[in-house]
């Protein structure tokens, strides 16, 4: 057996989680190692971060653009009132660090667009899209399926949430199969509004994704997308099938 050495700290930090026999010391070694890029530091962005970093995640890149508004802050759960003004990468970053020093953490202080994805995502193999509308939704997909990454990406909208994992290394749909263009009246929870703690359980399930996905631990149905109400606590578990119409068909393989 390959031997693995941990710090004592660390060793004590992840003891409950290096305990479970299916991620042990080399389970979290992976986690250790592994590349995480979140786009959007908001409500799904916040308790994703926290959920990676707590978790032991050594490469966090965060990207968004936005300073930290009041309105943000009955969900934004990184932020307090003192933030408000401040850049959000800049106040993740310093969270982050406070939980975990080893973090090797970059941010980026832009908008994603499809110039400079390449840019940002290139060195990531995982990417968590927590971005709020089509427009950069599209743009995180067709990066992610033409680079073969891990995309994992939520929305959110009223009571309403929606989980897909797509592992674009392995021949799969995408969200173009999902939805092929962006709705012409596009709605968000800026318009229209948004229960709190739904920010929470998305970004939660997120994460536990992207933990998921750095240990390979498999999805024996592989459903990709996860539909979830936070009225009637009812889950539903989706497989997305290729749409022969998908503007990205030749690259799904
Ligand atoms: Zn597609």
């Amino acid at each position: 057996m390959k031997k693995v050495s941990i710090k004592s700290e660390e060793y004590e930090k992840y003891y409950k989680q290096l305990i479970l026999k299916k991620i042990g010391l080399n389970g979290q070694k992976k986690i250790f190692k592994s590349k995480v890029l979140v786009i959007g530091a908001g409500g799904l962005g916040c308790p994703l971060i926290l959920y990676l970093a707590y978790s032991g995640v050594g490469n966090l890149g965060i990207a968004d653009h936005d300073k930290i508004e009041l309105s943000n802050l009955s969900r934004q759960i990184l932020y307090t009132k003192n933030d408000v003004g401040k850049n959000k990468v800049t106040v993740s970053r310093k969270i982050v660090k406070n939980i975990n020093k080893r973090i090797n953490i970059k941010i980026y202080k832009e908008r994603i667009d499809s110039k400079n994805i390449t840019r940002i995502a290139r060195d990531y193999e995982i990417i968590c899209d927590g971005t709020d509308n089509f427009k950069s939704r599209f743009v995180i997909n067709d990066y992610c399926l033409k680079n073969k990454k891990v995309l994992i990406s939520s929305a959110i909208n009223k009571f309403d949430g929606q989980l897909f994992t797509f592992d674009f290394r392995k021949k799969t749909p995408c969200f173009r199969c999902f939805m092929p263009n962006s709705p012409n009246d596009e709605t968000n929870c800026e318009t229209d509004g948004i229960i709190t703690t739904l920010a929470g359980i998305a970004g939660s399930l997120q994460a536990n994704e992207v933990i998921k996905s750095i240990l390979d631990f498999k999805n024996g149905k592989k459903e990709n997308i996860i539909v979830f109400n936070a009225l009637d606590s009812n889950f539903r578990k989706i497989k997305l099938l290729k749409d022969p119409k998908c503007k990205n068909r030749y690259l799904h393989g």
